[in-house]
């Protein structure tokens, strides 16, 4: 297969910090679809494969490809309007704001902060906001400040004001960190029904939910790519047991 038959295809990205690299030549292929987890002892280089992929760290060498598009040579700004969305492990949301609020304001055709001085809100944003609850379990709460859900709410609401933006990738960093087990359930119910027409990357220690949600993994360390397939190949694969538990 090609590069162009994935929705991302990176390959030999290398990123060196005064001389260490902490992605080395490392190539990535995630397809239509999939939820793709990345796993890898601490320090792996998972965290700053995201950065690179969304432009916050430019990479010293190699190609992100993300459907026509080579993510390198782009900015954060004009990575997310090619559609790639990264939602960080704390949520960024206005707490003082209602839910509602929160996913009108991330919604690229509303009204924005200003317009909502003056223009009233149009049915497609009403119809949008409503859609995007339902899909992160926040329907019955749209009137809430943000600032009082819970912490698993909060995180379902960051997802939520990236999914209004209809990206085609979404990279999520540990979304579970610190979920009630019944949260967690939700949260692999909301990945698996995201994926029509778009793929996930995760990030992600749990796991158990890694197995739940993952259709392939991606085990990282060193900054590169020790072993990749099924979480039953991966968690089965010697290099991996030897990397775990060190013998
Ligand atoms: P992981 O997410 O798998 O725990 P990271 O991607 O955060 O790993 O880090 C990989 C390695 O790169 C670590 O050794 C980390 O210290 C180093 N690193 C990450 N970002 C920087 C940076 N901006 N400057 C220097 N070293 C960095």
């Amino acid at each position: 297969m090609k590069a162009n038959d994935f929705v991302l295809a990176v390959e030999g990205l290398t990123v060196s910090f005064d001389g260490f690299k902490a992605v080395n030549d490392l190539s990535l292929y995630v397809d239509e679809g999939e939820i793709r987890v990345i796993i890898g002892p601490n320090g792996a280089g998972k965290t700053t494969v995201l950065d690179l992929i969304c432009g916050r760290t430019k990479s010293t060498s190699g190609s992100i490809k993300f459907r026509d598009k080579e993510l390198t040579k782009m900015s954060e700004h004009q990575i997310v309007h090619a559609g790639v969305g990264r939602k960080f492990q704390n949520p960024s949301i206005y707490e003082d704001l209602t839910v509602f609020e929160n996913l009108e304001l991330s919604y690229p055709k509303g009204r924005g902060v200003f317009g909502a001085l003056f223009f009233k809100r149009d049915q497609d944003v009403i119809n949008q906001v409503q859609a995007i609850s339902e899909s992160i379990f926040l329907e019955n709460l749209l009137d809430k400040p943000a600032g009082l859900l819970s912490h698993g709410q909060k995180q379902w609401l960051e997802i939520g004001m990236l999914l209004i933006q209809d990206p085609d990738l979404l990279m999520l960093d540990e979304p579970v960190a610190g979920m009630s087990v019944a949260e967690r359930r939700k949260t692999a119910e909301l990945l698996k029904r995201i994926t029509k027409g778009r793929s996930v990357v995760v990030i992600e220690h749990d796991m158990q939910f890694a197995e739940e949600i993952a259709d392939r993994v991606t085990v990282l360390h060193q900054g590169k790519v020790l072993s990749e397939g099924s979480m039953e190949r991966v968690q089965n694969d010697p290099k991996v047991i030897e990397v775990y538990l060190g013998h």
